[in-house]
């Protein structure tokens, strides 16, 4: 992308421009920043009831206006319409979820001779949050909705590509009666806007979801301020099958093809016991010509475009025309099309299957035993998320505590839930977003001693 002052949104199912928006500059970060610092002392100041009221009404507007928040990611995003209401859906539901938090921030009080000792939640101020494209609004509400309830304000910046439904969520949220600038959605570009907000110094905390190489520099420069940072990167999680399965709902080729694949915590390493190979290969063949890829707008698409021209060719660039492989279809013309792939013939160490492609395309990987197929599981920089199926409980216990990764899921291949903690091992990412413990990620922690001996006489 140019560094122009506009950001083009384009249509990734037809290329056609959706809408054009004004790029954010370093000084305008700073001038959100500093109006973002003078809301956060009077939100913060509110009774946490009140806090909790207004996220609640903040929730019912974006349940009333589900339909349209959808309709805008599956333009913008190019999500098929039965995914973007998921989205918008998932996006109230955390607000309610959050809200909760509000009227729970607890403190311990901690046994100590001489006193009283107590801990407070206290918020950290204003909280930078970086999303991307692939999933534009449940990652922005993640990253922000708990450091609302937790008190803080919020500065945004969704990702070039896909500004449109934050700018929504930040119009609903004025509409529903939250102070101005509590909730303030800056488009721009990573290296002007996005590098403003991490070096700024009134950003108490960023929160950045992305590719690693970004993420490690974000890290980078946090570092110079010591500022703290969520960082949810890539994923290449692994889909343990085991001989003893269910390949038909072990094999949804689903857990890598939803969202046309753009997702950390896609399984895209379909790990199968070798008795099984053969009849999974078959399975595999026909679940990828079964795929719907199409219009997403269509209610009986499954799959739409990949989200950009660039994301495309990164795609393409890992599948050889002549790779052994499964494929399914996908339409030609305008639009970033590709078809539901696995690759077939690929090394464990090779490329394809190391590296995170974040497009429609698995790789097929064979294993002898649990202890290989542990080995193989492991043998990644990553570890985001995973599955594994067996119906043998001792195994589908012993496995889950063998893979190193934040969120595994047995027999099944869900993995993020909004009750529950979110995040990466090793290079997948920092940090925790969700789950009960979601709020205090946007807190500091003080302890107040309180003597009870009396002042010494
Ligand atoms: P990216 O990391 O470049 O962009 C993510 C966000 O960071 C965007 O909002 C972007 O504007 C911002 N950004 C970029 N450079 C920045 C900088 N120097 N300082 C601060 N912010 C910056 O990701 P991308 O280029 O959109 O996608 C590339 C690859 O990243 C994908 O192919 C995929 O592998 C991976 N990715 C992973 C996730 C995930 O959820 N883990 C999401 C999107 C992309």
């Amino acid at each position: 992308m140019s560094d122009a002052d506009e950001l083009k949104v384009l249509n990734p199912a037809t290329e056609e421009v959706v809408a054009t928006v004004a790029a954010a500059s370093g000084q305008d970060v700073a001038a959100a920043v500093a109006r973002a610092a003078r809301a956060q002392t009077r939100w913060a100041a509110l009774a946490p009831a009140d806090r909790a009221r207004l996220l609640r009404r903040f929730a019912d507007v974006v349940d009333a206006h589900t339909e349209e928040l959808a309709q805008l990611e599956v333009r913008e995003a190019g999500h098929t319409v039965g995914n973007a209401r998921w989205e918008a859906g998932n996006a109230r539901d955390l607000l309610l979820y959050a809200a909760g938090g509000a009227e729970r921030l607890l403190g311990k009080q901690i046994p100590v001779p001489g006193g009283w000792n107590v801990t407070f939640q206290e918020p950290l101020g204003v909280i930078g949050v970086i999303a991307p494209w692939n999933f534009p609004m449940p990652i922005a509400a993640w990253g922000s909705f708990p450091a609302l309830a937790a008190g803080n304000t919020v500065v945004l910046k969704p990702a070039e590509t896909t500004p449109l439904t934050a700018l929504r969520l930040a119009e609903l949220a004025l509409e529903a009666g939250l102070p101005e600038h509590v909730l303030q959605v800056l488009p721009g570009h990573g290296h002007t806007a996005g590098r403003a907000l991490v070096d700024h110094p009134d950003i108490a905390k960023i929160v950045f979801t992305g590719s690693s190489r970004t993420g490690r520099e974000v890290m980078e420069r946090c570092a110079k301020l010591v500022k703290p940072v969520t960082l949810e990167l890539g994923g290449k999680s692994p889909n343990i099958v085991f001989a003893d399965a269910d390949l038909t709902t072990a094999l949804d080729p689903f857990s890598f093809l939803d969202n046309a694949g753009q997702d950390c915590c896609a399984r895209t390493r379909i790990l199968v016991q070798e008795a099984v190979l053969e009849e999974a290969r078959e399975f595999l063949a026909d679940a990828l010509a079964a795929v719907v890829v199409g219009d997403p707008a269509d209610e009986k698409t499954q799959m739409g475009p990949l989200i950009s021209r660039q994301q495309l060719e990164r795609v393409r660039s890992y599948v050889r025309a002549d790779a052994p492989a499964l494929r399914g279809s996908a339409p030609g013309g305008p639009g970033f099309w590709f078809p539901p792939t696995v690759l077939t013939g690929e090394r464990h160490d090779g490329e394809a299957a190391r590296e995170e492609i974040f497009g429609p395309v698995a790789v097929l990987l064979p294993f002898t035993d649990e202890a290989d197929a542990i080995r193989l599981a492991n043998d990644t920089p990553y570890g985001l998320s995973g599955s594994l199926w067996t119906r043998d409980l001792g195994r589908a216990l012993r496995v889950s505590q063998a893979v190193r990764a934040g969120n595994l899921s047995v027999n099944s291949h869900s993995s993020v839930r909004y009750w529950t903690p979110f995040g990466g091992y090793k290079q997948s990412g920092l940090g925790r977003e969700l789950g009960p413990d979601a709020l205090t990620a946007f807190t500091e922690t003080k302890n107040v001693f309180i003597s009870t001996e009396g002042p010494a006489q």
